[in-house]
């Protein structure tokens, strides 16, 4: 099979080689989880357990507060010993549900469909992803059920599940694919049936042969296609597989469903199929600690709420001299202050790297070599948008195409004069998006 791709994007080092071969294991549950209300995008979910109440593992403790929102559940058995704001990866306090494990792990009864999904109609399905808290775990934390509806003038043909994982250091997504394949395969069938698409395809970078051969066996029969993709970040951006596969353009401002598309993670559909044929909700995730500053890298299971104090000391602690702690990946992964802060449904890496692994050259002026247009997979001119969003010229910003920047870092990657790019162009575009707020 030919492999296909996008125009623009780079070519970092992938260092998957520490943990693209180590089979996912159970992390203990802890003694303490604290799980943050808001771990997706949208309104952040309303406590529905109080100070002292018993839980278990699996029940629901936080409720959607609107339609872009999600359900939180319990991640161990026992007490809540507080609703407080708490720490968080995003830097900011949010009000979290703290439990103190009863180590009896008890967990509600599941209620799945079993094989009868196939003859469950569409709303069904929907009601079980969205009581289950299903989210997009690429990172990005979208509510699925959302995801799910698209309005009736937009039909998708196509569904399309992202097994690229085009982040240098992660191999979480590499493991789902090796070690559950028949749950992948699942949940693109029930998204393949809820939404009444006519394709399914599951687009894997050829640096994982042995997940394309293993899900080829698997999809075998099922008309589904598995698409090889070119080796290059960042593959597996939304709008950048849509166009390697099928060869759509998502329009300025637009979203895969107006291409009628729909794309989820390869981790959200064995979440999707948990939920809809286990009965099992989104309360754990699979886990890649790498980097050089970690005395032993592991694709771990880890229950929402664990600290990242707890995942690295299970993984043998720090090694040598970190230089930066990352949940997510080197690209698109967001730096942590503290390791005091909980792992969420979103989270697909804690990265350590060491301080040979971090670019600590200072900032000089840009040469106008255009090497960040050239890498941009949206053929925009960062430097361009980074000058107007640092001066704060948002209407030229957004002339430019600061909306359209999907935050990938490929511009600053490449940058020789070090500049921080898309920091600079990130602050522009939540300028931007304010100043359009206050206007509606
Ligand atoms: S401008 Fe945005 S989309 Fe383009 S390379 Fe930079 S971060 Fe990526
Ligand atoms: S890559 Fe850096 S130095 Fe080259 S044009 Fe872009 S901002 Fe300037």
């Amino acid at each position: 099979m030919k492999a296909v791709t996008f125009g623009g994007g780079i070519h970092p080092q992938y260092e998957k080689a520490r943990t693209a071969q180590l089979a996912v294991t159970p992390l203990e549950a802890p003694d303490e989880v604290v799980i943050p209300l808001s771990q997706h995008i949208g309104a952040p979910a309303k406590a529905c357990v109080e100070k002292g109440a018993e839980v278990l593992r699996g029940q629901v403790i936080g409720e959607p507060a609107g339609y872009v929102s999600s359900y939180i559940h319990a991640s161990v058995s026992g007490k809540v010993k507080d609703v407080a704001p708490a720490p968080s990866m995003s830097g900011a306090e949010v009000m979290s549900v703290i439990i103190e494990n009863d180590g009896n792990d008890q967990s509600e009864a599941p209620e799945g469909l079993g094989n009868d999904w196939t003859n469950a109609d569409v709303d069904q399905l929907k009601d079980v992803i969205y009581k289950s808290g299903i989210v997009g775990m690429g990172g990005a934390a979208f509510p699925t059920h959302v995801k799910l509806s698209p309005p009736s003038n937009k039909p998708i043909d196509a569904v399309m599940l992202n097994g690229a994982e085009c982040e240098p250091y992660l191999t979480a997504d590499h493991r789902m694919m090796l070690e559950h394949p028949d749950a992948v395969v699942t949940g693109l069938r029930i998204v393949q049936q809820i939404l009444g698409a006519k394709r399914a395809m599951i687009g894997v970078e050829q640096n994982k042969p042995d997940a394309i051969k293993t899900l080829l066996e698997v999809a075998s029969g099922k008309d589904i296609e598995i698409v090889p993709l070119k080796v290059k970040y960042p593959q597996g951006a939304e709008k950048q597989l849509i166009q390697a596969c099928l060869g759509r353009e998502v329009p300025s401002g637009g979203l895969p469903m107006d291409v009628g598309v729909v794309v989820q993670n390869v981790g959200t559909a064995a979440a999707i199929a948990d939920a809809v044929v286990r009965g099992k909700p989104l309360y754990e995730r699979v886990v890649t600690v790498t980097g050089a500053a970690i005395a032993g890298p592991a694709n771990l299971l880890v229950r929402v709420g664990t600290s990242i104090e707890t995942v690295v000391a299970a993984c043998g602690g720090v090694q040598g001299e970190l230089g930066k702690l990352i949940s997510g990946g080197p690209m698109m992964g967001l730096a942590q202050y503290t390791d005091a802060v909980p792992i969420t449904k979103g989270t697909s890496g804690i990265l350590l790297l060491s301080t040979a692994e971090v670019d600590g050259d200072p900032p000089g002026p840009c040469i106008r070599c255009g090497r960040c247009v050239r890498a941009c997979p949206m053929r925009l001119p960062p430097t361009e948008i980074a000058t107007y969003s640092e001066k704060a010229l948002l209407d030229d910003a957004e002339t430019w195409g600061v909306l359209d920047c999907i935050e990938c870092g490929s511009c600053a990657f490449e940058c020789p004069a070090h500049i921080a790019l898309v920091q600079k162009i990130r602050l522009g575009k939540v300028a931007v998006m304010a100043t359009k707020r206050k206007k509606n």
